[in-house]
């Protein structure tokens, strides 16, 4: 079993560099682009792990970490915040929202795998085949 990853994100570009760079790992990643279809597909599949923007529209990160934490099955999913945001207070509020850690926008290719990998129990390619 791969590891299965879902990303809630509204910008197009952010989503399509994150899919390509977890796809060349060996992840499957599917996305929501709010967090109203973003709680209803983690309930749905119960992902290994969550991505969370904070900046979504309507619906903020806050609010959608929040509201995944009062579904229980989703108890041992890591939820990490994927933010623009530089302000130190922030990190505080989404940790408090329910969130597991953070990191930090723009995305860089070269590290954000590792990044998300540290919040798994185990990375993929430690895993057999099939
Ligand atoms: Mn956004």
């Amino acid at each position: 079993m791969s590891t299965h990853i879902l990303m809630i994100e509204d910008n197009e570009q952010n989503r399509y560099l994150a899919t390509f760079l977890l796809k060349q790992h060996g992840f499957e990643i599917v996305s929501a682009f709010d967090g109203p279809s973003g709680i209803d597909m983690a309930r749905e599949r119960v992902p290994s792990l969550i991505l969370l923007d904070i900046q979504l529209p309507g619906m903020d990160g806050y609010a959608v970490a929040r509201a995944l934490r009062h579904i229980a099955a989703l108890d041992d999913t890591p939820i990490v915040a994927v933010t623009s945001y530089a302000m130190v207070g922030d990190r505080e509020k989404a940790l408090e929202a329910g969130c597991n850690g953070y990191i930090e926008k723009p995305i860089n290719p070269d590290t954000f795998v590792s990044e998300i990998a540290r919040f798994l129990p185990t990375h993929p390619t430690d895993e057999g085949q099939s």
